[in-house]
């Protein structure tokens, strides 16, 4: 699932993963779980992305293919921040291939929505989750404190929106000749999006078979 930061992605994944029965694997829940932690990774990761930067591919690529490499993913799965640069989407195409078809869905927002959208973002400090807009108090899923990312201050999102306004047209240029590739208006309220998704990823999968 491509899109920018604040256009649904993590949401979509979720539901979509849940919907299928299938993982969810976000690299940045990966990577912000390793910074909890304080792992090798995480300490290396920290700083890199509380600037809003992009955390270099070789890193990248060994933790996504180590995770698509476990059983569970064996039947598929849902990716959330990867790849995002061209050399990551040539990487999984390699870990993918022989696998089934990938589908590329690409959730588009204006950037004035998107900049809206991340200054009222929360997270839950302990499960990760996105919070859904009408939580009020704690973290309907484990009870946690919400709190926002730190990279979703202002200046940071400004930084995060450039990296990927940068990043994402050749990703875009990349996979978009591809039959498997589908646009998809994330500017709707999130159970539009939602519909919308499932439609597109089983008449792309269908268009991939044919
Ligand atoms: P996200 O939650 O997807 O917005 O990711 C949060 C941060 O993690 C990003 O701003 C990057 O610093 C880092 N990150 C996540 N996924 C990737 C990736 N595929 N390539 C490089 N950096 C990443």
């Amino acid at each position: 699932m491509l899109g920018p930061p604040g256009a649904g992605k993590g949401t979509q994944a979720e539901r979509l993963a849940r919907a299928r029965g299938l993982p969810k694997i976000s690299t940045g829940d990966i990577l912000r779980e390793a910074v909890q932690a304080g792992t090798g990774l995480g300490l290396a990761a920290k700083t890199t992305m509380e600037a809003g930067n992009l955390i270099g591919d070789d890193v990248m690529i060994g933790i996504v293919r180590e995770r698509l490499d476990r059983d569970d993913a064996r039947g598929g799965f849902v990716l959330d921040g990867f790849p995002r640069t061209v050399v990551q989407a040539a990487a999984l195409d390699g870990m993918v291939d022989g696998r089934g078809p990938l589908v590329v869905l690409d959730i588009v927002v204006p950037e004035d929505v998107l900049v809206r959208r991340l200054a009222t973002r929360r997270i839950c400090s302990k499960c990760g989750v996105n919070a859904a807009v009408e939580w009020t108090g704690d973290c309907q899923n484990c009870g946690g404190t919400l709190i926002a990312r730190i990279d979703d201050s202002v200046e940071i999102v400004r930084e995060r929106l450039k990296i990927f306004l940068r990043q994402s047209q050749p990703l875009v240029d990349y996979y978009s000749p591809r039959p498997t590739f589908r646009s998809i208006d994330g500017n709707q309220p999130p159970d539009v999006v939602t519909t919308r998704i499932e439609a597109a990823l089983d008449e792309a999968a269908r268009s991939a078979t044919l």
